[in-house]
């Protein structure tokens, strides 16, 4: 009786929500199956309240940002997404305070346009300022971490709203505290430097352009692992491939180095392939499904365990499996 009056009390209680709603249509992968509940949550009373209700009525919930980051099962999530899509900026001087639904790319580029710098490495990264803090998203020499002076976050167990400063957030390299605790990230001052507005125009449209260059046009999800600590790499793999050493920056071997020595280049499972363009990306290009992708990505990491004895581990988050 409970479950079956589960529908209508979460409609009672979180006006908006929708029903069965299709998560491919959310996912830069564009894969996975249907959501049974998805509300949009364009403020923080919002999120607040849909993640009070789904407590309430004991329902699974899950945080989406711009679902670039994710790949989402075929049987979709039998639960609530809260979409965030609070996007509230306010700046005064080089003081900013966001809101985590705010897209990465329209922030740097409202930065640009009040002459602050400390963003542009972010351009064309289709993620949401919530998911960027979350992993600690960075390219080109940059990362939010060195943004992030405060972080406003509704801690799930209590349902109270605390502010975190940059220490208590633990950012490592594409991690944060954000991923062991269940922390809604609501909002986060951010700092920044003055600088002049047409260097960090420019700072940014070569970000772009490298973008533009360098990733795979089909669907992804990014880079799909991280980057390798050199210190967990065993040190027979460096005398017996020496150029190795030149692809390592900052004591870190990228992914796309390990995949494309391994001959993994165009390897495909069903509609998931391994990108030409960039070695660390799996692209949907065909249809594919999110088994495809899953398999694949398995492959990988056996291949590159078998030869190497390196162990990858996903950047890429999973929902429903
Ligand atoms: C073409 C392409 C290029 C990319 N380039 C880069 C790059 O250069 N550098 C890089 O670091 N990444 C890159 N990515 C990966 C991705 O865009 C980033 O990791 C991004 O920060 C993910 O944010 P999101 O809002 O899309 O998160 P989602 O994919 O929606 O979610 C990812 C995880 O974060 C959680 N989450 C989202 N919002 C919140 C919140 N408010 N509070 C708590 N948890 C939350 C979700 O529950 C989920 O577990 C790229 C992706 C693509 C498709």
């Amino acid at each position: 009786m409970e479950k079956k009056n589960l529908g209508k009390r979460l409609e009672e209680k979180l006006p908006g929500v929708k029903k069965n709603i299709l998560l491919k249509d959310y996912t830069t992968f564009k894969i996975g199956g249907r959501a049974k509940y998805f509300f949009i949550a364009q403020t923080k009373e919002d999120i607040i309240l849909a993640v009070k209700t789904a407590k309430e009525l004991n329902l699974p919930f899950f945080i989406l940002g711009g679902g670039s980051n994710l790949l989402v099962s075929d049987k979709g999530f039998n639960g609530l997404i809260i979409k965030t899509e609070n996007k509230k900026v306010d700046i005064k001087n080089s003081k900013v305070i966001v809101e985590a639904g705010m897209p990465l790319t329209k922030l740097a580029s409202i930065l640009a346009n009040r002459g602050l710098t400390g963003l542009e490495w972010s351009a064309g990264i289709p993620g949401t300022v919530g998911g960027a803090i979350r992993g600690n998203a960075g390219a080109f020499g940059g990362s939010m971490s060195d943004a992030v002076k405060t972080v406003t976050i509704l801690d799930y167990k209590d349902l109270n709203v605390k502010k975190m400063n940059n220490a208590d957030c633990k950012f490592r390299y594409r991690d944060s505290i954000f991923k062991e605790k269940k922390f809604f990230i609501l909002s986060a001052e951010l700092k920044f430097k003055k600088e002049e507005e047409d260097k960090i125009k420019e700072k940014i449209k070569e970000c772009l352009n490298y973008r533009k260059m360098r990733h795979p046009k089909n669907p992804s999800a990014g880079s799909t692992f991280k980057n390798v600590p050199i210190k967990i790499i065993p040190k027979i793999f460096f005398e017996e491939i020496p150029e190795a050493k030149k692809a390592i920056k900052e004591n870190i071997l990228p992914s796309a180095f390990l995949i494309a020595k391994a001959g993994l280049i165009g390897k495909k499972i069903g509609g998931a392939l391994v990108s030409h363009e960039h070695p660390n990306f799996i692209v949907n290009c065909n249809n594919a499904r999110a088994q495809d992708i899953k398999q694949l990505i398995r492959f990988i990491k056996k291949t590159i365990k078998n030869k190497f004895g390196v162990i990858l581990e996903e950047e890429i988050m999973y929902l429903g499996f």
